[in-house]
């Protein structure tokens, strides 16, 4: 895909940034329960949260200072174009806990294509992802949470094991959970690959350390088989 059409694509991200409650229009809805196949948020004892960072217009020097020296858990789900675009500063923030998933080839609205153009779109980006990475995504989020009955089918065609979405969001000093309470353990917070990410990474970091949460890896939660060591939770930054 062309720079241009990479531009228009988050043009598109940023007037969708907006809970899934709000822009999703299918029937199929997510839920808490862990083996549910579309989850919002993870059911779990422990008192831990998920990052997941989307997109990937923008990547700083200072922001993967800050992932690496925090050792911050990401699951990131990013944009076919922005593996290529950002490959040197994303293969720096790799470390155990940190996944790339699958976030669609060009970002269309799932619910307005048909079950073949979802398909190509979730199987491609596995494919640009496992050519960067050496690993298959095994999560899917759908850009602005946009998805319905044949997003489910042609996921699980691409070998996807949870469509992920979200139920807190935080940019521009805010941050927003569904029901308006604060954060809890179990949420998957979403996040932007933006120029406002430091500053919205620190502000949630700094929440979470005040509610006595910590960061974990989603793949440790989600993946039906997961390893028998959970590899990856932190310790919030001082
Ligand atoms: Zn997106």
């Amino acid at each position: 895909m062309a720079r241009r059409s990479f531009s228009a694509v988050l043009a598109l991200s940023a007037g969708l940034f907006a809970l899934p409650s709000i822009i999703n229009i299918s029937p199929v809805q997510a839920q808490s329960a862990n083996d549910s196949f579309i989850v919002d948020r993870v059911k779990t004892k422990d008192p831990v949260v998920f990052i997941t960072i989307d997109d990937g217009s923008v990547i700083t020097d200072g922001l993967v200072n800050l992932l690496l020296s925090k050792k911050i858990p990401i699951t990131n789900f990013v944009l076919s174009e922005a593996l290529k675009t950002h490959w040197k500063a994303l293969h720096l923030i790799r470390r155990p806990g940190t996944s790339f998933e699958n976030h669609s080839e060009t970002h269309r609205l799932m619910s307005s294509l048909s079950l073949k153009e979802q398909t190509s779109e979730i199987c491609r980006a596995n494919e640009h992802v496992r050519g960067n990475y050496k690993k298959l995504p095994i999560f899917f989020r759908p850009p602005g949470g946009s998805h319905n009955s044949n997003t489910v089918i042609a996921a699980k065609k691409c070998g996807i094991k949870k469509i992920v979405l979200w139920n807190v969001e935080a940019d521009q000093g805010k941050i927003i959970r569904s029901g308006g309470n604060p954060m809890q353990r179990g949420d998957i917070i979403l996040l932007h690959y933006l120029n406002s990410l430091e500053s919205s990474l620190k502000l949630v970091l700094a929440e979470l350390k005040r509610l006595g949460l910590r960061p974990a890896s989603l793949r440790d939660y989600l993946d039906p088989a997961p390893a028998a060591t959970p590899t990856t939770t932190t310790t919030l930054p001082q």
